[in-house]
């Protein structure tokens, strides 16, 4: 049986904020159906959780595309599918370029440079890219590297893990039960087949989606708990921002409100993961919902440019942090 709506903090209080333990699926829904005057109490509780299990620090990290658009898969909320028209053109960046944007972004302070490709998985000449890159930046750069790259094979795993590449971002995206109206041209079992290697391999694990494609509040909390199961390292929480051009284009934008509640609920389902504000926040939250996710949860986030869209500049976002007297994760924290 759910826990009642008018009981479900009270619940949480004493399992995830004493004990640790995360939400379930049922109680996860719960927190998704709260009314909006208890929303502010969830989030308190959850800034809690994530401040007792979690500690003040929050990660900062870039991304930067290092192959933009001309993707052959069909997810249907993004501009870089080469199937839709969107404005979005194929770019590669070089080398110099990303030694210099890795640079740029480990003098925010960041302790994470996430390297991304728009591809179904790395071909040989991607691979070829990766390691020059991640050599690179390695050789003149302290920061941690990531990899978002799609889906691996185990050669390719292995040939990471060597490189040191310290985290591997692969998005689940939603919940299995709504993935087949998100994607038609790979299946959630073949993204849980590389998040496993990724996991085998030891490589940290970044996995999160996007809320508002048109998902119900149960699948939601669905996802919630499909994530809670794998235990991310870090999960990225994006909100989508409907792209003209995109099978989703036309969708509403998340309401603030909703967006703050499954901040407190996904935080409540993963009291000890690094919940990442990703993409779409500036569109949802605005600066007033960004200050409520900071401190309502969510203890990481990206600086600057995001892969299509222009995210809020860094110099607002640290200026956030040190007004919520919330410290920037030192890279030393992370290794
Ligand atoms: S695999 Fe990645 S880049 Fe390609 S369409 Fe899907 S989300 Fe976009």
């Amino acid at each position: 049986m759910p826990p009642k709506t008018d009981d479900i903090l009270g619940v949480a209080r004493e399992q995830v904020l004493g004990r640790g333990v995360g939400l379930d699926e049922a109680q996860a829904l719960a927190i998704l159906e709260l009314p909006n005057d208890r929303v502010p109490d969830a989030l308190q509780l959850a800034h809690e959780v994530r401040m007792r299990w979690c500690g003040p620090a929050v990660e900062v990290e870039g991304i930067v595309s290092i192959k933009t658009g001309g993707c052959p898969e069909d997810c249907h909320f993004c501009s870089q599918s080469g199937r839709f028209q969107t404005p979005v053109r194929a770019v590669r960046l070089d080398i110099p370029s990303l030694v210099e944007a890795a640079r740029q972004t480990a003098e925010t302070g960041a302790s994470e440079f996430c390297l991304v490709a728009a591809v179904r998985g790395p071909d040989e000449r991607l691979m070829a890219q990766v390691g020059e890159a991640v050599a690179a930046i390695q050789a003149e750069v302290e920061i941690n590297i990531a990899c978002s790259l799609g889906i691996l094979t185990r050669a390719q795993g292995e040939e990471l893990a060597a490189l040191g590449v310290h985290r591997y971002n692969h998005n689940l995206e939603t919940a299995r039960s709504y993935f087949p109206q998100v994607v038609s041209t790979h299946t959630w079992e073949e993204r849980m087949d590389t998040l496993a290697l990724v996991r085998e391999l030891s490589m940290e694990v970044c996995c999160g989606g996007i809320l508002g494609m048109g998902e119900t509040l149960e699948q939601r909390a669905e996802f919630a708990a499909q994530l809670s199961a794998i235990a991310p390292d870090e999960v990225p929480l994006n909100f989508l921002d409907p792209r003209p051009g995109t099978p989703f284009g036309e969708l509403p934008v998340l309401e603030t409100r909703d967006a703050l509640r499954a901040i407190a609920a996904f935080r409540l389902a993963l009291p000890r993961t690094v919940l990442r504000f990703a993409g779409g926040r500036e569109l949802t939250l605005g600066d007033l919902g960004t200050r409520e996710g900071m401190l309502g949860g969510i203890n990481a986030m990206i600086v600057g440019n995001y892969l299509t869209t222009l995210g809020r500049s860094p110099e607002q976002d640290l200026a956030l942090l040190t007004e919520l007297s919330m410290p920037v994760k030192a890279l030393s924290e992370t290794l």
